[in-house]
């Protein structure tokens, strides 16, 4: 089909926007499916900047600690995880963030807890992420449940950041010591 195609520019990006009407975009499909390169191109280069805008930056939240709790290790006790230390952390009065951590084997620690939004539901939380990083690298990263819970497990001692990613609110705590 060598016919010259007379749909402007501006036409297509109402159709990927949704602003033409039903019977105008039944017939531009119509047009598009019977194969018009020049559409076709242009939705493609359109159809980017339309459907995928830029995302936004992460809300960084400072966070500050509430609590750091060492815990006695019992003398004797072999074979059992031991809850060596507890921190809860607040990141501006918004999200609680309580971290406990038992070393299961010497030199190995499970990092697990739960985090909260104040004054929202338990489920508000579920899919945020806690990751570990050790000077920008990427170390572990565990996913928060339904309940707001997390572990990870098998995390080798060390200083480590621990992110906390809330759709687009992030908050990072500097130099947890595991
Ligand atoms: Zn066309």
């Amino acid at each position: 089909m060598a016919t010259v195609c007379e749909v402007d520019l501006a036409r297509i990006v109402e159709y990927l926007t949704g602003q033409l009407g039903e019977d105008e975009r039944t017939s531009l499909e119509a047009h598009i499916g019977a194969g018009c390169a020049q559409c076709a191109e242009r939705i493609i280069a359109l159809g980017g900047m339309v459907s995928e805008p830029e995302p936004e930056p992460a809300q960084q939240m400072l966070v500050q600690p509430l609590m750091d709790t060492q815990m006695p290790q019992p003398a004797g006790v072999r074979g059992a995880a031991v809850l060596s230390r507890r921190r809860v952390y607040e990141a501006e009065s918004k999200i609680c963030i309580d971290i406990q951590q038992n070393e299961t084997e010497p030199g190995i620690s499970t990092i697990e807890g739960q985090i909260l939004i104040k004054g929202g539901d338990l489920d508000e939380a579920a899919g945020a992420s806690v990751s570990l990083s050790d000077a920008g690298n990427p170390v572990a990263k565990g996913q928060v449940d339904e309940i707001g819970d997390f572990s990870i497990v098998g995390v080798p001692a060390g200083i480590y950041d621990v992110t906390i990613t809330i759709g687009s609110m992030e908050a990072m705590i500097k130099g947890i010591e595991v």
